[in-house]
């Protein structure tokens, strides 16, 4: 067995010359050519080349991300960390001008009863929004900069350093002796000595894994919407600027909602249980969300805007990999309602090392690649718990009241003690851990004697009453 001694990411771990390695000319095959799958295959040609080992990686994807709409998107709010970009460009991925539509670095906390703007608390937790596909299916004005696609960008890339792109649907899974076998629309049947799924979770992709890999149960789903309005360049600065729109709203059914510029276009997404039509309108009619849109904007035909409601993966797979075959991406293990981009990222620079430099057996899968997916799958467990907590900052005002006093407060102290705006930031957009939030919030007791003063105030407020009132009320 190898010399476990050393890093499974270090170019120097030892491999060849066990049964389960990878050898020159074998052939590995990808189902999704979105951000996981691209990243797969980037990352097992890069790591192989540098080691000198020559690999056929196969990417089967329809989808052309350059088409505009639906048919050219993987569907989502389209928000990525500043941290996400430094590491893709370390290792060879930059993005040309036209990919990166909006620097965020600051954001505007809406709830029911005010709004506060808060700056980045530090550098590096700034963001950036980005396109999928081709840009939405709307009338762009004449002139409009193109918008250049991020998957499509990823996909070319992986393509670059040595994957084939096989423009086709995989429509079934299945085994040729002990190896898998993929066949495509068109009929052809290809075997591969690995399978790397990285199908996400839309329509059919996690049938096909369920009818093709035993034992194989996708992740549990939830229903999000997301639209895109062209507004123009100018009033997208004026109303929305640089900022990322949380909203904090009683709005039942609506967990997460957020408004985000791209260049001249906003973007409307919203996470719940069952996100219907209803609710969005709902969403669209707060005084609060009104106010990101000019006064007198009617809201444009269905047939004008571009909209749609994808699922949103929960939690993760049954299985993240087995005899041949692993999960990247969304399929296998996601983070909880923030940086599924950065999920995939990390899951298929994982798989790709655990197979490049360790091979490609079930029991080096478990010891490499399996910590990085269960450390995802442990942070959303605490992940979990602060929605929870959230969910009520958002339902009860005196809360929601005392979570805005305290971030007004923070503007303009030093960054450290922004504790309750680093965490907002965190919980919504940011690359920091469930873990990490968690710790900020409950292990600093300044914080809370803080928080518990503003509690406390907010909710003399709303009960009326001033702090002789208020104790003899909590004494009898
Ligand atoms: C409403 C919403 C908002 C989101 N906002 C953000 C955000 O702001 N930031 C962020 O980081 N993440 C966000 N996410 C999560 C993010 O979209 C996913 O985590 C990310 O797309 C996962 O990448 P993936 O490659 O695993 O899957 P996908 O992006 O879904 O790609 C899967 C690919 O597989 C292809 N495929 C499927 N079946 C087959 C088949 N049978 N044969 C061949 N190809 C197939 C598909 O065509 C697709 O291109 C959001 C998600 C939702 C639903």
């Amino acid at each position: 067995m190898a010399d476990r001694t050393i890093k499974a990411n270090s170019c120097h771990a030892p491999r060849g010359g066990r049964a389960m390695d990878l050898s020159n000319g074998h052939r590995i095959g990808i189902i999704g050519g979105g951000p996981a799958g691209a990243l797969t295959a980037y990352y097992l040609l890069h790591l192989s080349q540098r080691v000198g080992l020559h690999l056929e990686v196969d990417i089967y994807e329809p989808k052309s991300f350059i088409a505009a709409g639906a048919s050219g998107c993987n569907h989502c709010g389209g928000v990525i960390s500043e941290t996400l970009i430094q590491m893709l460009a370390l290792e060879g991925i930059i993005f040309p001008p036209g990919i990166l539509q909006s620097t965020i670095d600051s954001y505007t906390l809406h709830t029911e009863s005010g709004a506060v703007r808060i700056q980045a608390p530090l550098q590096e937790m700034r963001i950036a929004t980005i396109f999928r596909g081709g840009g939405p299916r709307i009338p762009l004005i004449p002139g409009a900069p193109a918008i250049l696609s991020f998957d499509h960008f990823l996909l070319q890339r992986a393509c670059a350093i040595g994957a084939r792109h096989i423009p086709e649907k995989v429509v079934e899974i299945r085994r040729e002796g002990d190896r898998p076998q993929v066949v495509g629309k068109s009929g052809t049947a290809t075997t591969y000595d690995f399978l790397v799924g990285a199908t996400g979770i839309m329509g059919s992709a996690t049938t096909l894994l369920e009818k093709g890999v035993a034992g194989y149960r996708p992740p549990v789903k939830g229903s999000s919407y997301v639209c895109e309005f062209y507004l123009g360049p100018d009033v997208v600065e004026e109303r929305i600027g640089h900022d990322m729109h949380i909203f904090f709203l009683n709005i039942p059914g609506i967990q997460h909602a957020s408004i985000m510029p791209k260049g001249a276009i906003v973007t409307v997404c919203l996470v719940g249980d069952a996100v219907d039509k209803a609710m969005v309108d709902h969403f669209l009619a707060h005084p609060e969300v009104t106010k990101c849109f000019p006064v007198a904007w009617v809201r444009p035909p269905d047939k004008d805007s571009c909209a749609c409601t994808p699922k949103i993966s929960l939690g993760s797979a049954s299985m993240l990999f087995g005899h041949r075959v692993a999960f990247t991406g969304d399929c296998g293990v996601t983070r909880l309602y923030k940086d599924g981009i950065g999920a995939a990222y990390r899951t298929a620079r994982a798989c790709a090392t655990t197979l490049v430099f360790w091979g490609i057996s079930p029991a080096v899968l478990e010891r490499y690649f399996q910590p990085v997916c269960a450390a995802i799958a442990a942070d959303n467990r605490l992940g979990r718990w602060v929605f929870h907590l959230f969910e009520l900052f958002r339902t009860q005002r005196f809360l929601n009241r005392a979570v805005l006093a305290v971030t007004r407060w923070e503007q303009g102290r030093p960054p450290e003690q922004r504790l309750m705006s680093m965490t907002l930031w965190d919980v919504f957009s940011g690359s920091a851990t469930y873990r990490l939030i968690f710790k900020r919030l409950f292990l600093n007791p300044v914080f809370l004697v803080r928080f518990a003063g503003a509690v406390l105030l907010a909710l003399m407020v709303e009960l009326g009453v001033g702090p002789w009132a208020f104790w003899r009320k909590m004494r009898r």
